[in-house]
């Protein structure tokens, strides 16, 4: 069978609002160390893990021997009504590392569900449906978290369950906070959540969520120390801080192991997903213990932390500590970052090269200005793909390249990709201005 049969039964059958990158799709059928194989048998070195799910590596000898025992018991699930020993291991792994005293944890399927169950307890334990949510954010694809995603292209189709209102944090190229020195930013933030708090809810608000750095946003990151600035206003009035790290999380930074490190402060509750399963679906929320236990009725899940995804859990979160990936990440993404800024940060078209550890963007805009050229985006993320390199796109406007390989890259592998990014910018870059 050709990609173009399999493209023509996808588009038959699965819903036409779940994009697909590259002109032609490309379907992966094997994967090892950073490396995919498509369909045709072509590798590519992978820098986005499907979207920074693949923090370890494909085909992982001791995840997958992990796995493989589980998988011989014949127990894949049991429901959380029985007790699973893979999932009591992981839960004191996770509230150890989480950084929050006395911590319960709730495993899920997906961020998404991490996000809802935050929202559950935070809107049970403050008796209220107010939000605060930042613009540009992106928390999930079911009814609650779409809306309070500050990310339209994403949340058009749907009609809040929660009131919402939406806070400035960390834009950088445009936005009122952009127009402000540097240094002044992040005291307008707070400053917003102020004028936010009073004229648009009754103080009387759940939970202000937030992105360390926003992943879908196109790898924002708001001034360090903002959470703390935040958190200051929303003890006034009992409000609880909930840190999504979705994408930030288990050392991805390099300087920190979760993102809310960055900002000297502990939130209430922490959301995690991706790069925690390895690939498995495993996710989840931790958090204080009064708020955690403040949902009145009990509540259950088939198979959140189930026994196959939480032996995979165990043998990341093993893997991690091990190799001391977080260490990796710091040095093996300066490698990037560094060589991105000594090569095309200058370019006309590019906006900015920024991020951290692993979690890398370039951002790209017409030439002579900040517009932002999505076409450009689009052209290197094609380029790429012909040079053998995998990366990912996003940001409002679709004009961010996004990096976010395994934690295991090695120098060699970083040196590589890097060389064929410089050659897809540069080419793509000249390709637009001669347009
Ligand atoms: N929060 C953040 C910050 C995310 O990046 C994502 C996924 N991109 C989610 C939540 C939702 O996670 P999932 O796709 O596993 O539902």
């Amino acid at each position: 069978m050709t990609a173009d049969d399999l493209l023509a039964r996808h588009r038959a059958v699965l819903p036409s609002w779940m994009p697909l990158y590259y002109a032609e799709p490309i379907e992966l059928v094997a994967g090892s160390g950073r490396r995919v194989t498509d369909a045709q048998g072509r590798s590519y070195l992978d820098f986005f893990g499907g979207v920074l799910t693949n923090m370890i590596g494909y085909d992982i000898p001791e995840i997958r021997e992990a796995v493989e025992r589980q998988l011989r018991t014949g127990l894949v699930h049991t429901s959380t009504l029985y007790l699973i020993r893979q999932q009591v291991e992981l839960a004191e792994k996770v509230t150890s590392l989480a950084g929050i005293p006395d911590a319960r944890v709730f495993f899920t399927n997906s961020g998404t569900e991490a996000n809802e169950a935050a929202l559950l307890v935070a809107t049970n334990h403050r008796r209220s449906h107010q939000i605060l949510a930042v613009r540009n954010s992106y928390h999930g694809r079911s009814y609650a978290t779409m809306g309070i995603t500050g990310h339209r292209s994403w949340t058009a189709s749907a009609h809040n369950p929660l009131q919402v209102a939406w806070l400035h944090s960390g834009e950088r190229l445009r936005g009122l906070l952009a127009r402000l020195p540097e240094a002044d930013r992040m005291d307008a933030a707070v400053e917003d959540l102020r004028e936010v708090l009073a004229t648009q809810t009754s103080g009387d608000v759940a939970c202000l969520i937030a992105e360390p750095i926003q992943g879908v946003g196109g790898f924002v990151a708001p001034p360090d120390g903002l959470f703390a600035g935040w958190r200051k206003v929303l003890d006034e009035h009992g409000i609880l801080l909930i840190s999504d790290e979705v994408q930030t999380g288990w050392g991805r930074t390099g300087e920190h192991f979760w993102g809310y490190q960055a900002h000297g402060v502990t939130p209430d509750l922490l959301t995690f997903a991706k790069g925690i399963g390895n690939g498995f679906a495993l996710a989840g929320v931790v958090g204080r213990a009064d708020i955690m236990e403040s949902v009145p009725a009990i509540s259950f899940s088939t198979f959140g932390g189930n026994p196959l995804c939480t032996a995979a859990g165990n043998a990341v979160l093993d893997y991690l500590r091990d190799h001391d990936l977080q260490a990796n990440a710091a040095r093996v993404g300066a490698i990037l970052l560094d060589g991105l800024r000594a090569t095309v940060a200058d370019l006309d078209g590019v906006a900015e090269v920024r991020g951290k550890g692993l979690m890398l963007a370039v951002e790209f805009v017409r030439p002579g200005g900040l517009e932002p050229d999505p076409a450009l985006a689009a052209g290197v993320l094609e380029a790429c793909r012909a040079g053998g390199l995998l990366v990912g796109k996003g940001g409002l406007h679709g004009n961010v390249l996004r990096m976010g390989p395994p934690l295991t890259l090695t120098e060699d592998e970083a040196r590589e990709g890097l060389a064929i990014l410089v050659e897809a910018i540069r080419s793509a870059v000249a390709a637009e201005a001669a347009r």
